[in-house]
């Protein structure tokens, strides 16, 4: 129970903010699980489809003995209690549950691949993580660090706003 464990979780429909909550609770409630730590609430602009509202996103850190298959089990009955329907991808939902690493591990399944295969391109997951990792590696190498300096604007401005837990902007 030793590695580290990154889930992403976004939501831009319903009472975002609960949701998100709920996820948490539901995600720390598993079979062998506990939540390690959490990032700040971050307002985001939607990614791959502009056409939908800001979403927002954050980033929790969890230790669990589920194998990682398991775990994604978990994570899509979670959705589906909170009243995830079938959506088109990169479209609006009220809540997304993704894993993001699995401590070191690589795996590439027909319905997983870790670590999430656009983690690196993703300013919105990249963000949060770097607030609760900020020594975080990828299995391939990369620092959490130049990852972010790779994608991130020169200035360091990004549309990014934190949003304090009451959903205010901090
Ligand atoms: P994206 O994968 O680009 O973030 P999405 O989250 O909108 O897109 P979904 O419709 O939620 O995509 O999921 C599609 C499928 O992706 C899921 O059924 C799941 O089996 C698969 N999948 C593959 N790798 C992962 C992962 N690391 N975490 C969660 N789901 C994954
Ligand atoms: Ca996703
Ligand atoms: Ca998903």
């Amino acid at each position: 129970m030793n590695e580290r464990i990154y889930i992403s979780m976004g939501s831009n429909q319903g009472d975002s903010l609960r949701l998100l909550q709920e996820a948490q609770q539901m995600i720390a409630l598993l079979p062998e699980t506990e939540r390690v730590d959490c990032s700040s609430l971050y307002l985001t602009p939607p990614w791959g489809n502009s056409h939908q509202p800001d979403f927002i996103n954050q980033v929790m850190e969890l230790k669990t003995e589920l194998a990682p298959l398991k775990l994604l089990a978990a994570l899509k009955d979670i959705e589906i209690k909170l009243g995830r329907r079938r959506t088109e991808r990169w479209g609006p939902r009220n809540i997304d549950l993704d894993i993001l690493l699995y401590g070191q591990e690589v795996i590439k399944e027909r319905e997983l691949t870790i670590p999430h295969p656009y983690m690196k391109q993703r300013l919105f997951v990249l963000i949060p993580l770097m607030e609760i990792a900020p020594d975080c590696v990828f299995p391939d190498g990369d620092s959490i660090q130049e990852v972010f300096d790779r994608l991130g604007p020169p200035d360091g401005e990004t549309p990014f706003r934190k949003l304090d837990p009451d959903g205010l902007l901090a």
